[in-house]
């Protein structure tokens, strides 16, 4: 049964820190906790009545025996009366504490830095939100409060079975430390086992998730057996570990077990004995016996107890590792765009790498006021990057990026994007309807401009003529809409925003004819006085842009109007002529 060394849980600091996160709602925790405790007295209480009860019973005396029977109900109703208060105030404290852990790990996932998001699966981070949530709420609403209240009610229970009669209680309760020692040993490694389960479960959902994501991928590259053998791999590891799991538990229930019944043997054995020789009174007995489940019980049930705190206490450390993220950096000022500003962005010997290599190097560029500056070049020559840097997506060092003639670093970064309009290539649209999608952009926009952002973007005709108009709900992802229709979408969205700076990531797909045309007509009309920084791969885009600059290795290696850069005969006219000329007379 000895498994791999295994990794001890912070559990107590997890839970602390928990009850800290809930705020005001612990008071919830210690109210429970407080009735608990008086359940456990009244428990004891009753079964010292018990006894009572009995001898009166045993030994005919009517006046004691109703005068017992008249306590036990009263105590009864009260134990009926503090059990309903533990389930209310506990179910209060969880509902609480995971609405303030759902709140702040939404909170955190919109701010966390965008390279931790890249380098992470949000299948990951969904499976923090579900399974995650769920081991906390197991220990929230109740395993905290049981080992609590079961650990109190032990003691209690065990303190009265000396006072009941010392020598028995000694000889039961001799096993009880070499118990809980085996016991709490057999437990660590389930817990640890269940913990790494956890984490292949995340993969399987990861897995999963990637399957029905790229769901027309998988349709279309018949690539359904692919993800059915990466899904069965993962699912195999989620196997392999539960199996250990529950080979694990299954010995720590055997053993538990045994030592569970032991003490009653012994009661049974010594303490028969000692109320035949007449040394302990029958209702003395039977409430020892009674009480002796409650000191017995626990050694059963809290290890499992403390099984699930430590899952959840590691299910906690995950939550927390989500929410030490440093979120994206905060601070800065609230500039705003200086009009008739001459310069609008600019990159000072820029240098920026995701890994080893650079993906920019030394890269300066200046985009002045009204200019519309094409960014062309091979694919992974750093194109997007340098868009992703002037929006602020990834620290950069000082005077690198400047935005209106201030360092970036200086600017508040929502201060920065306010000043941004910027259109994806794979456009994102949220399931929500076509109206809110617009809206989006600036909080409160009406319905006149989000008609007018919409007439300008070229799409107001088509969302007038769904039955239900700007209500009409997109889908996820806006699956029920075709690739201009999007694109048109997100274009009105970035109209109405109305920021002085638009980048723009053109699709690289191709559009039918009429949507082509519709998008491009937009843009213009858009784009028009406006600085604009735009992946160019149109090339009516690039023809119309003030400068053209051709980013390849991370480095400008040509830059000038299209007919310059033409007439140099160097890399731009190289990468023209292969992607225009060879596509034939419709580029
Ligand atoms: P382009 O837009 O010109 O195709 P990109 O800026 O997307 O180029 O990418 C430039 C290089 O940086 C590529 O080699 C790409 O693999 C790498 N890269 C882009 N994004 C990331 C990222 N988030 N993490 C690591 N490497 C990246």
């Amino acid at each position: 049964m000895a498994e791999e060394p295994t990794q001890k849980i912070p559990v107590w600091p997890s839970i602390r820190r928990l009850l800290k996160l809930s705020g005001p709602n612990q008071l919830w925790f210690y109210s429970a906790l407080l009735v608990a405790l008086i359940e456990a007295g009244v428990t004891i209480a009753w079964n010292m009545t018990l006894a009572r009860f009995v001898d009166a019973v045993t030994t005919g005396n009517s006046a004691t025996y109703l005068y017992y029977l008249s306590l036990t109900l009263a105590i009864i109703s009260s134990g009926l009366l503090l059990g309903y208060l533990h389930t209310r105030f506990i179910g209060n404290f969880s509902e609480k504490t995971l609405v303030v852990l759902r709140e702040k790990i939404a909170g955190s996932a919109t701010r966390m830095p965008m390279r931790y998001l890249e380098e992470r699966h949000t299948g990951d981070l969904l499976s923090v939100l579900n399974a995650d949530l769920v081991k906390i709420k197991n220990l929230t609403s109740n395993a905290l409060l049981d080992v609590f209240s079961q650990s109190v009610m032990a003691v209690s229970a065990l303190v009265i079975l000396f006072v009941l009669s010392w020598p028995l209680a000694l000889a039961s309760a001799l096993l009880v430390p070499v118990m809980l020692m085996i016991l709490s040993r057999l437990n660590q490694p389930v817990a640890q086992r269940t913990e790494e389960m956890q984490a292949v479960i995340g993969e399987t959902v990861s897995v999963a998730q990637d399957g029905l994501g790229g769901l027309m991928v998988t349709r279309a590259f018949n690539l359904a057996q692919v993800m059915d053998g990466r899904f069965r791999a993962a699912n195999q590891g989620v196997l392999t570990k539960g199996l250990q799991v529950s080979r694990l538990q299954a010995a720590a229930d055997a053993n538990g077990s045994i030592f569970g019944v032991l003490p009653f043997l012994i009661t049974f054995g010594f303490g028969g004995y000692l109320t035949i020789t007449g040394r302990l009174g029958f209702g003395s007995l039977m409430a020892f016996i009674n009480l002796l489940n409650f000191v017995a019980n626990p050694l059963g049930s809290l290890p499992p107890a403390f099984a699930s705190i430590s899952e959840a206490a590691g299910a906690a450390q995950r939550v927390f590792d989500l929410l030490d993220q440093s979120p994206e950096r905060t601070g800065g000022q609230d500039f705003s765009a200086q009009t008739g500003a001459p310069e609008v962005v600019r990159l000072e010997h820029v240098t920026f790498s995701y890994g080893a290599e650079p993906v920019l190097d030394d890269l300066s560029l200046q985009v002045r006021a009204g200019e519309t500056v094409a960014v062309v070049g091979p694919s992974g020559g750093g194109k997007s990057t340098l868009l992703k840097l002037v929006l602020g997506f990834y620290p950069i060092p000082e005077q690198n990026v400047f935005l209106f003639q201030r360092d970036l670093n200086e600017w508040s970064l929502s201060a920065a994007r306010s000043q941004m309009a910027f259109v994806a290539q794979d456009t994102y649209l949220f399931p929500v309807s076509i109206a809110e999608n617009i809206a989006c952009g600036p909080p409160g926009a009406g319905q006149a401009e989000i008609e007018r952002a919409a007439r300008l973007a070229n799409i107001h005709e088509y969302i007038a003529g769904l039955p239900d108009g700007y209500n009409t709900p997109v889908g996820e992802r806006g699956a029920r809409l075709s690739g201009g229709q999007r694109q048109r979408i997100s274009l009105a969205r970035a109209i109405l925003k109305d920021a002085p700076l638009l980048l723009l990531d053109e699709p690289t797909s191709a559009l039918d004819t009429e949507s082509e045309a519709l998008v491009q007509e937009a843009l213009e009309r858009f784009m028009a006085g406006r600085t604009t920084m735009v992946i160019a791969h149109r090339l009516s885009t690039i023809r119309d842009a003030t400068r053209v600059l051709v980013l390849e290795g991370g480095r400008i290696v040509e830059q000038g109007t299209h007919e310059e850069l033409m007439a140099n005969k160097g890399r731009y006219r190289e990468l023209y002529t292969r992607q225009f000329d060879e596509s034939g007379p419709a580029a």
